[in-house]
């Protein structure tokens, strides 16, 4: 809202250039809205299931009671003197011989609300500032499948940014926090279950606390086998949809398959003699007499990290041979030199 340049026109046109407002005049600038205030609101994935009812406690400036939001006593609302009312004042700047440039910027004595109440009548209770300080504690329903970045509308809550506008809204954007167990993906949830090789094998049972309190009991079946990284879905015991909370979604569950460590020989042996060996011969072993054994075999940890720090192995080594265009210059100028 700084300062700009400008030809002539009224005070009127001066408002709509700063406001932005189409024909209006003064008696529309009564009716523009206090700014709206947004405001982030952590709200559980518990919550979000469920809905319910959060505590919120904002301020804001409201009308000052005592003197009816005019700032004085007698009731009378002054226009200020210094910018007649509009809340601008107009500069002008000499810019060369005969020509001036007209500046425009908020009026400081009236902090642009365009009225100013003399000492004397000043309302003691704003001190003929028209607002007073406010607090609210509100109770904010969250309704059953809300989203992240759903919008909560408080309206005209917001208080008033200035004097004699009417007040603006509380616009609050759910943020949902993060979960220990479910990750939630739209209507869906999605949890992980780390279940161990016999498990995994043979069939198994878990339960886990949904987020509405109820325990749930998972039957895998005996003679079903669970692979690593494979998804089971449970019905309908997602998210519920938003406006139509018997809805639900799906859960859907990561299974962890996790693996021994180590084997003793008995239990390798028990393997063996459980589970079909498709016999060394079609294990993709040759039948060739000249076989060398690998000796040097270790573990790799992350091999993302592995490969990344193989980049530059072989670096060193090719020197001589490689013409890597980065620093290949400073290498053939030496070459030069030693031929001539
Ligand atoms: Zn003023
Ligand atoms: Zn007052």
């Amino acid at each position: 809202m700084g300062s700009g340049g400008g030809g002539g026109g009224g005070m009127s046109d001066l408002f709509e250039q700063m406001f932005g407002m189409g024909g209006g005049g003064r008696g529309r600038q009564r009716e523009r809205k206090s700014e709206d205030v947004v405001h982030k609101l952590q709200v559980s994935l518990e919550d979000l299931y469920k809905g319910g009812t959060k505590k919120l406690s904002m301020s804001r400036q409201l009308p000052c009671d005592a003197c009816q939001g005019s700032g004085s006593k007698s009731g009378k609302r002054y226009e200020c003197q210094a910018c007649q009312g509009t809340g601008v004042q107009v500069h002008l700047r000499p810019l060369g011989p005969g020509m001036m440039q007209q500046i425009q910027s908020p009026c400081s004595h009236c902090n642009r609300t365009g009225y100013s109440t003399p000492p004397g009548d000043q309302c003691t209770s704003c001190k003929g500032k028209c607002l007073v300080a406010d607090k609210k504690t509100f109770d904010v329903h969250i309704d059953a499948g809300m989203k992240h970045g759903s919008k909560i509308v408080l309206r005209g809550e917001a208080g008033c940014s200035e004097p004699g506008l009417a007040p603006g809204d509380i616009i609050l954007v759910v943020v949902q926090k993060e979960h220990d167990v479910f990750q939630r993906a739209g209507v869906d949830l999605v949890m992980e279950k780390t279940i161990s090789l016999t498990e995994a094998l043979t069939g198994c049972t878990f339960t886990f606390k949904h987020l509405d309190g109820r325990v749930l009991r998972v039957v895998i079946p005996q003679g079903e086998v669970i692979k690593p990284n494979s998804f089971k879905c449970l019905h309908d015991e997602g998210m519920p949809f938003h406006g139509r909370p018997y809805q639900k979604g799906n859960m859907y569950v990561r299974f962890n398959v996790e693996f021994p460590e180590t084997l003793t020989e008995a239990q390798a042996k028990a393997i063996r003699a459980a589970l079909p060996v498709p016999g060394a011969a079609a294990n993709g072993t040759m039948d060739v007499d000249d076989v060398e054994d690998v000796h040097k075999i270790t573990n790799v940890a992350d091999i993302e990290s592995e490969l990344k720090s193989r980049v530059n192995v072989a670096k060193g080594a090719g020197e001589s041979y490689e013409s890597d265009d980065d620093d290949d210059m400073p290498r053939g100028q030496r070459v030069q030199c030693a031929q001539q």
